[in-house]
């Protein structure tokens, strides 16, 4: 008995909290609000008790769906998996080339990122996931996967039942008409939460498709997101830098690569690499990829303030009719403040706050376009202004001889 208690009080609680935020309890609402409207509709449409049909339709529904929450529930509890803390790499001569995160105090194994909103270096980071409140990474990236096939599944299934009957409603007359069932009858509200529950799931099935399709790419090819979008840099840089394609090290052919992510006692720290290649080589097409980015760089100064507003309505409307689709945070502007600009958009910025010595604050965000000028604003300013000056003084020289004459 008092073993058994003690192994009760020994065992670890799933991380509940995470649950409390944005993303799981819109998806969690999402998955509740579908499943409500399928219950709702099938009564009407295809009734379980009435036929075999009908009841084989509804368990598979109930299936995939709990299935998919399970799935979520698992990739969300499970974590992707941090860096040990002290981590040092089982080759020496790797000490040379990797970084050492000095949060975590351990050496960044290859492949691994430290996320901010986690608090801890990743293994094998995909992306930070807002929808199961941590990142997606080498212990639950297999996890996440299949959650998404089983939401695909049921979000197809809810847009058929709901799509079907939305068409059944909004013909009712035509199949009273004709003496066709099912006849599905709903009010005006029933029907706007129809035609919304009808966006949802085809919008869900969409985002599940799009989304699936990168994990299983990245799964036979062995790359996270992050490492396809390198992946993808490299060609355009190194092309244009006139060097030979990038050969990526962790692809080890789509066999290999399946064995490595199915494989349950693979610690994800230190990744079998392809012959005749090592880790450094990717390692230093980051860096040099981030080198090319920050010789972008530039800084801008503020010249109308503002509040950190997500849609500034008021004060920058072309900016507000076109936000960044991010989530990072705004960063509020005060005139004489400094900004260091790492993304470059059309209406938004997104940059890091200087100090008067042109230090980085940490203070980062997007901000309007709109809010600053760059040094080019202002020689283009300034030529504006000379072209300006002179225009006006031969307008005025040609007005005084235009009277003498
Ligand atoms: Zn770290
Ligand atoms: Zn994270």
């Amino acid at each position: 008995m008092f073993n058994v208690l003690s192994r009760l009080a020994d065992m670890k609680l799933p991380p509940i909290g995470r649950l409390f935020s944005w993303g799981p309890i819109l998806i969690l609402s999402i998955m509740g609000f579908l499943t409500y409207m399928v219950f709702y509709f099938v009564e009407m449409w295809w009734v379980p008790s009435q036929s075999v049909g009908g009841m084989v339709h509804i368990t598979v529904y109930c299936i995939t769906t709990l299935s998919s929450l399970c799935w979520f529930l698992t990739a969300s509890f499970t974590g992707p998996g941090r860096v040990p803390r002290g981590w040092t790499p089982p080759n020496e001569a790797a000490v040379e080339y990797l970084q050492y995160c000095n949060t975590c105090k351990a050496y960044k194994a290859p492949r691994s990122l430290h996320c901010k909103k986690c608090g801890f270096c990743v293994k094998k980071l995909d992306h930070h996931c807002p929808w199961i409140n941590i990142c997606v990474g080498h212990d639950n990236h297999l996890y996440f996967a299949i959650f998404l096939t089983f939401t695909l599944l049921a979000c197809f299934q809810a847009a058929i039942v709901v799509t079907t009957c939305l068409y059944h409603a909004i013909n009712r007359g035509w199949y009273i008409q004709q003496g066709l069932q099912p006849v599905i009858s709903l009010s005006s509200s029933r029907l706007m939460l129809t035609m919304f529950a009808t966006g949802l799931a085809v919008g869900a099935v969409v985002a599940a498709v799009f989304l699936l399709h990168g994990q299983l790419t990245g799964f036979i090819k062995n790359f996270t997101e992050i490492e396809g979008w390198v992946l993808e840099k490299a060609k355009y840089r190194r092309r244009a830098a006139g060097l030979p394609a990038f050969v990526y090290p962790y692809d080890m052919g789509w066999k290999e690569n399946l064995k490595l992510l199915l494989a349950r006692d693979f610690d994800g720290l230190w990744w079998p690499v392809r012959k005749g290649c090592s880790p450094k080589e990717m390692m230093d097409e980051q860096k040099a990829q981030k080198k090319d980015r920050e010789s972008r760089f530039f800084v801008c100064n503020v010249s109308d303030e503002y509040d950190g507003a997500r849609v500034p309505l008021a004060a920058y409307p072309r900016a507000a009719l076109a936000p960044p689709l991010s989530l990072a945070p705004r960063l509020p502007l005060r005139l004489g403040d400094c900004v260091r600009v790492l993304v470059d958009g059309p209406q938004w910025m997104f940059g890091v706050k200087l100090t008067t010595e042109g230090q980085e604050t940490g203070k980062r965000g997007w901000f309007p376009r709109a809010a600053v000028y760059t040094e080019e604003d202002l020689e283009d300013a300034q030529i504006d202004a000379q072209t300006d000056t002179q225009t006006h003084t031969i307008t005025n020289a040609l007005t005084v001889k235009t009277k003498s004459a």
